[in-house]
């Protein structure tokens, strides 16, 4: 049998704060091919050139022509001018990414917040398809939002919008993660980093529990060995997913009253959790959110896992650039 050739294929980009994910992604959202590579700890320039090299890895695997590529980063991306205004964990403040990666790629470009992303695979093709009204949460380091209001993807008047990791918890909260001037926000308390900062909290207060020994046997009390504890039926571990679980619902509470979403979707890391975590969030939001705007609402896990980010990039790149 003789393979179909491609009516033309784009290249999705990952740009994570500790790896690149670089696929060759058909129409039907196939991925034809996957790379990745570590981007911590790299300069500027060494980043920029590591991207390049991953595109072109990508193009080469093209069994057709590249319609373009399309990034996602993880900061504030000004889309009037193609520039990537902050990112906390990369070295790209103030780059011209759009144009730059366009010259040394020699395709078009589109990029976009990585929040952004996630939510476009999701709404497109995902757990969001079919709703006019969603909210995309990716639980991980921070968390990520991404938000779809009347049929579209909010990004505000810059491009930057939906940074729903970065909402305003405790004014006088603790100072937030990275670069962020800001203090007590969202991510603090209900990321996958707040649920390794329960568990530690747990395993000092308890030596003699399972967390407790592992802390004492030297090994990083992470979200992940949480997880995995709770998973193994762990009663500390659940108490410390529970609590962030709760205050991840408290957050949706906050955007159900302020977006009436039919559906909130939950990816990132912490989602290995999956009921453990989205059991606590759907009994806070069923208590405390405006029962009129709850009503009806799914709050369901990512169909997408850790590609989202990559096919969520991709299909920007379909979208503004294969038109
Ligand atoms: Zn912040």
């Amino acid at each position: 049998m003789v393979a179909p050739v491609a009516a033309g294929c784009v290249i999705g980009v990952d740009v994570g704060g500790t790896k690149i994910l670089a696929g060759l992604v058909d129409p039907g959202l196939g991925v034809l091919h996957r790379t990745q590579r570590p981007s911590h700890g790299l300069t500027r320039d060494e980043l920029l050139a590591r991207l390049a090299e991953l595109v072109a890895e990508a193009a080469a695997a093209a069994p057709g022509p590249v319609l373009g590529v399309g990034f996602g980063v993880p900061g504030m991306i000004d889309r009037r001018r193609g520039v990537v205004a902050a990112a906390p964990h990369l070295p790209l403040d103030g780059v011209r990414f759009e144009a730059l990666m366009a010259e040394r790629t020699g395709l078009p470009v589109a990029v976009d917040n990585d929040g952004n992303c996630t939510m476009l695979a999701e709404w497109r093709h995902g757990a969001a398809r079919g709703c006019r009204d969603a909210v995309t949460l990716t639980v991980g380091t921070g968390v990520g939002g991404g938000i779809v209001a009347n049929g579209g993807l909010l990004r505000g008047s810059s491009g930057g919008g939906a940074e729903i990791g970065h909402m305003v918890i405790a004014f006088d909260g603790p100072p937030c993660q990275g670069e962020c001037p800001g203090r007590g926000h969202f991510e603090w308390y209900a990321s996958g980093n707040a649920i390794g900062r329960a568990g530690l909290e747990l395993a000092r207060d308890m030596p003699g529990s399972v967390l407790g020994r592992e802390l004492a046997a030297g090994r990083e009390i992470t979200g992940a060995l949480v997880t995995e504890l709770a998973h193994d039926g762990d009663e500390h571990a659940r108490a410390a997913i529970r609590l962030v679980g709760g205050r991840l619902g408290a957050g949706m509470v906050s955007l159900v009253n302020v977006f009436n979403p039919e559906r909130i979707v939950v990816g990132g890391g912490a989602i290995a959790a999956g009921e453990l975590l989205l059991g606590p969030a759907r009994e806070e939001v069923a208590r405390h959110a405006m029962p009129s705007l709850a009503d009806g609402l799914e709050i369901v896990p990512a169909h997408f896992g850790a590609e989202a980010g990559m096919l969520g990039a991709a299909t920007l790149a379909f979208e503004e650039l294969a038109g």
